[in-house]
């Protein structure tokens, strides 16, 4: 076989065989196929597609070229969530604690952020003292004794992944559905999770703006996991106002934590509970998730899940030494908070990278003091800058030209949860 019949199939329509996909992810992650060779493919990949079976195979050698982990041992069901990302998503840190709680396994194998969407490492690194590597013994033990763990995955965890990712990121080609699904989905799949639940984001803040491109994602990535043994659904939410209150490290920590507190903004509580009945449900568990986070179960959970990777629960967050306010010009109605700007502010504060070297300012970001439907009055304060480089101030102000529009009459309420698939 040669690299070149691969492409030729591909780029004329045609369906890869097993032989020839398995081939092709074999010597991609050893080196042997070079970067632009694979990257022709991926671009034929975007314009022709791959069917059911090309897909199914792809995403098997894509889990095939590291190790699937075994959980089989731990004395719960194992369940995670995967977020395709969105502004001020903070949900894993009350979620994983709180699905501990109602008595699963959350086995939370996490990436670091890249562009206007914040990662959930990067906001756990914000609370002093604690790691995001763990070994194999601690990580089990975590799971064991507390129930849910957050961790970088190591570097065995589907490594044609990575490399391709990397790829992708620099040839345009992150946007194709079958790319995106089994990237996202060869990783849970090998992390060894039984279950998983999936909210999968659309509108201007998310990485899928189109409901319907949305909607497709979530179907192929469900019936990926159900292919490969993993009780998996979907939901897909609205990710054109960004959640809580906050984008940005230790900000959402902080918004996290009062959450579990039984405060906290209420869209970051209703998703929490909806996205934890699911994880719930799908690993059959028979718990409430609404009376266990009011029953201070899990703030219990989490202390203990932030201790055991050598964090203080109680240690103060980073806070930014400098802060710039946004004043309203007019009375009226927020109609728009708009999500892709605010993301795109925090970032320019210094709360994301823009390659995966850079460090993150945990200090920096965006609060939003109100929000679409509430009544707000000239001089108001809408909008917080917080960062620890004051010349990042007028670049992020620059990127917020627009993000909140002012009007006279309510806007019409949307669903947070539009629908669940599987
Ligand atoms: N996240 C992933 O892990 N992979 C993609 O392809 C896109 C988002």
């Amino acid at each position: 076989m040669t690299i070149l019949d691969v492409l030729r199939t591909k780029r004329d329509g045609g369906e890869l065989s097993d032989d020839q996909i398995r081939w092709f992810i074999r010597n991609y992650t050893d080196g042997t196929v070079a970067d632009e060779q694979a990257s022709a493919l991926l671009m034929a990949i975007l314009f022709r597609g791959m069917d059911g079976r090309e897909l199914a195979t792809w995403t098997d050698a894509m889990i095939d070229s590291g190790t699937r982990m075994d959980l089989s041992s731990l004395p719960r069901p194992t369940v995670d969530k995967h977020s395709t990302g969105g502004v001020g998503d903070k949900l894993s840190l009350p979620l994983c604690p709180l699905v501990a709680a109602c008595g699963a396994a959350v086995p939370q194998l996490a990436g670091r952020g890249l562009g206007h969407t914040g990662g959930t490492l990067d906001k756990m690194e914000s609370i002093p003292g604690w790691r995001a590597d763990l070994s194999r013994h601690e990580y089990m033990a975590a799971l064991r004794d507390v129930g849910a763990v957050i961790c970088a995955a190591g570097d065995d965890l589907a490594p044609a992944d990575r490399r391709m990712y990397a790829l992708r990121d620099v040839t345009a080609t992150v946007e194709a559905i079958p790319l995106i699904a089994s990237s996202i989905m060869s990783k849970k799949i090998a992390e060894g999770t039984s279950a998983l639940v999936l909210d999968v984001k659309f509108g201007s803040g998310a990485f899928m703006v189109e409901v319907g491109r949305a909607r497709a994602l979530a179907e192929t990535m469900v019936a990926l996991g159900e292919a490969n043994g993993v009780r998996t659904t979907a939901l897909l939410t609205d990710m054109n106002t960004p959640l809580g209150n906050t984008a940005g490290n230790a900000l959402e920590v902080a918004e996290s934590v009062e959450v579990l507190a039984g405060g906290g903004p209420p869209d970051v509580v209703e998703l929490t509970i909806a996205l934890a009945a699911a994880m719930c449900e799908v690993a059959g568990v028979d718990a409430d998730p609404a009376a266990v986070l009011a029953g201070g179960g899990a703030m219990d959970s989490w202390r203990a899940m932030v201790a055991a990777q050598g964090g203080d629960p109680d240690a103060a967050l980073p806070v930014a030494s400098a802060v710039e306010t946004v004043t309203l010009a007019e009375d009226g109605v927020v109609q728009v908070l708009d999500a892709r700007k605010v993301g795109e502010a925090a970032w320019r504060l210094g709360a994301g990278r823009s390659r995966k070297e850079d460090p993150v300012d945990a200090a920096a970001g965006v609060v939003w003091r109100s929000r679409p439907g509430e009544s707000v009055r000239k001089g108001d304060v809408i909008l917080e800058l917080h960062t620890s480089d004051a010349s990042r101030i007028a670049p992020a102000l620059e990127a917020l030209e627009g993000a909140v529009v002012v009007g006279d009459a309510a806007p019409t309420p949307t669903p947070l949860v539009l629908e669940r698939i599987g």
